[in-house]
């Protein structure tokens, strides 16, 4: 697959993994379209890309909503008569332990949400399936060469604080062998499906997290330092242009070691 002069759809394009892989596949002659739900904010993205000579255009969307992502999905298509990369990356997360308990008394205090559990199912997990049905739909149709990508995470192996997340994210790692076995069984050859599982990564996703704690994640990671976003990027453009990659969740994580440590705890 070229990516010169294919068509990309990235959903959480407005900053972090998102805008640093939009910027990177336009600088390679990719036409992007970033869709977010911070409307100025992937507005002002796409300006930036264009005003740097790429193609891009912003659409304000919420993947949770069936109609915004078949309007991302319809614009992409009308204005650059193709579609070939769907990148479902807008993720949220909203974490807490499931019981807090009171350390001096014993007893249970708080617990987390189920408003905090379902809101991170429906974007990371609804939400990614509703952009891959749209796009890998359309691709299908039209016939183009096409990939479906998903952001998992290192926390796929189980996350504590993040049951939420974590749940999400080792879901949407079984997405590629799924989708190519069904893509496989219906003869639909033109379109392949990968998973991304990032370690931490130097985004805004991390802005809440006190100097201590980013400490203690980095104790446990080979490298000793936060993946950056551009590093994810430059992966996704080669996984865009080696075909045999296909039906597979690829980990860059600067060799995070937490899931293993944790178990041996
Ligand atoms: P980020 O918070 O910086 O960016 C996420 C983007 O998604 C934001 O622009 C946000 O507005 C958008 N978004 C959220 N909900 C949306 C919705 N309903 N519809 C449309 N857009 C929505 O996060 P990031 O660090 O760039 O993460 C991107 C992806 O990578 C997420 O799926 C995240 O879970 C995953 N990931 C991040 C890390 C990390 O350490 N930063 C690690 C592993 C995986």
């Amino acid at each position: 697959m070229k990516l010169a002069g294919s068509v990309a759809v990235i959903t959480g394009g407005a900053r972090g993994i998102g805008l640093a892989t939009s910027r990177s596949l336009a600088a390679a002659g990719a036409r992007v379209v970033l869709a977010d739900v911070l409307e100025e904010a992937v507005t002002a993205a796409a300006r930036e890309i264009r005003a740097a000579g790429g193609e891009a255009m912003a659409v304000a969307a919420d993947v949770t909503r069936d109609e915004d992502v078949q309007k991302v999905m319809e614009a992409a298509v009308h204005r650059y008569g193709a579609l070939n990369i769907v990148c479902a990356n807008a993720g949220i997360a909203r974490d807490g332990l499931m019981l807090s308990r009171d350390q001096r008394t014993g007893r249970i205090t708080r617990v987390l949400a189920t408003e905090d559990f379902r809101a991170v199912v429906e974007v990371n997990l609804v939400g990614a399936f509703i952009t891959w049905r749209e796009g890998a739909r359309r691709m299908a149709d039209g016939g183009w060469p096409g990939l479906l990508l998903v952001i998992s995470s290192v926390a796929q192996d189980g996350q504590p604080g993040q049951i939420n997340y974590s749940s999400t994210k080792a879901a949407v790692a079984v997405w590629p062998k799924i989708v190519t076995g069904e893509l496989h069984a219906s003869g639909i050859r033109n379109i392949r499906a990968v998973g991304l599982a990032p370690g931490y990564t130097a985004t805004e996703a991390l802005k809440d997290l006190s100097p201590d704690t980013v400490a203690g994640i980095v104790k446990n990671v080979h490298l000793g330092r936060l993946v950056q976003p551009e590093e994810l990027a430059s992966t996704i453009a080669h996984v865009i242009e080696n075909d045999a990659i296909d039906g597979t969740t690829i980990e860059v994580n600067c060799g995070t070691t937490y899931g293993a440590w944790q178990r041996a705890r």
